[in-house]
């Protein structure tokens, strides 16, 4: 630890502010494994990522400035963050790849699907999308040989730089249609700048996921609104929705939090931290109209993250269990919900997925 933030600090903090709220089994719904020979070239660091012929070079650029975290993250170093975050607490997780065009996603499918197979905690869903053309018999082979709950959707761009997506554009008619009938979860990044508000965005969600009862959506990072003002304005295109529930990774304001559980079945929330970025120390805080996250130096620079050593920090997944617990307590959520966002909710999902 640095600075101001003391030895055992964040063992400490979890054991006073969260261990009291969370059930003795922990389910996180969105983390990243891959290892360093998936990116496209052979890479091996970050460095050489900026020559992967993929790109243009200012998209090389904005690419290594956004979220950026390891060169490797793989499935050893996931099971030990998630130990040392919930001492005590048994740790499990729904894992897959990087789900960008900067990766080979046959080889992080491949290696998702084998740290899952190899491990008693871990669930893997598969990166999937038009850009990877995958065949509809290809697909139905890799799903059912290699276990997958369903698809972590594919990102078909790089950084920050959103293209004017909709969710139409993210998956085929026959990958939806296969969710539909097998009850796939569906884990969503929603695209462009306005987030679950665009109404164009939201709109398309809406219409899938009335059109494909059968999928389980999940949209991640609460719709990717951070911020109230945003939850504020999207919330209304999936609130009465049976299949969509949110994951709440990297979610680390409460009013967000409080927002959707007055709002919607608190059994449609599930605690997520998108490891390995939550595996910093710091916060994500909003600043005017955007998030920055504040952590502790030593971490790659990146877009809206600001460094200091001038504060007390513990892991950013533990400031997203502290939002859960004080937008639950806003919310007028029981107790027992809360500790049910934390395994119940998750597991019940998982458990209702119809393996092929
Ligand atoms: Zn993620």
């Amino acid at each position: 630890m640095q600075g101001k933030t003391p030895l055992g600090f964040s063992d400490r903090f979890f054991e006073q502010e969260l261990k009291p709220w969370l059930p003795e089994k922990v389910l996180d719904f969105h983390t990243h494994i891959w290892q360093r020979d998936q990116w496209i070239g052979n890479t091996g660091s970050t460095e050489a990522v900026n020559d992967n012929t993929l790109f243009a070079p200012e998209e090389k650029k904005e690419f290594q400035k956004y979220m950026s975290t390891a060169t490797e993250y793989p499935v050893e170093e996931l099971q030990r963050d998630g130990a040392a975050a919930f001492p005590g607490l048994k740790y499990h997780a729904v894992v897959f790849g990087q789900p960008t065009p900067a990766c080979d996603h046959i080889k992080t499918n491949a290696y998702t699907a084998r740290a899952a197979a190899a491990a008693d905690n871990l669930f893997p869903l598969r990166v999937t999308g038009p850009a990877l053309k995958t065949s509809p018999e290809e697909l139905r082979r890799d799903m059912s040989e290699n276990g997958f709950y369903g698809y972590k959707v594919f990102l078909d761009w790089v950084g920050d730089e959103y293209p004017p997506l909709t969710f139409d554009d993210m998956l085929t008619k026959d990958e939806l249609r296969y969710a539909h009938e097998n009850g796939l979860i569906v884990l969503l990044h929603v695209p462009r700048g306005g987030r679950l508000a665009d109404p164009e965005v939201g709109e398309s969600v809406r219409r899938l996921a009335l059109e494909y009862p059968g999928m389980r959506l999940v949209l991640a990072h609460c719709g990717r609104c951070y911020r109230y003002e945003e939850i504020r304005q999207a919330l209304h295109w999936v609130a009465d929705l049976e299949n969509v529930w949110f994951d709440c990774s990297m979610a680390m304001d409460p009013t967000v939090l409080a927002y959707i559980l007055q709002r919607k079945d608190p059994r449609k929330m599930l605690f997520a931290t998108d490891l390995p970025v939550a595996a910093m120390h710091g916060k994500r805080v909003n600043v005017a109209d955007h998030w920055v996250d504040l952590v502790l130096p030593g971490y790659t620079e990146s877009h809206y993250r600001v460094a200091s050593d001038n504060m007390r920090a513990s892991f950013m997944i533990h400031e997203i269990a502290k939002a859960v617990i004080i937008g639950a307590e806003l919310a007028g959520v029981s107790p027992e919900d809360v500790k049910r966002i934390s395994w119940d909710n998750g597991m019940k999902l998982l458990g209702s997925v119809r393996k092929m």
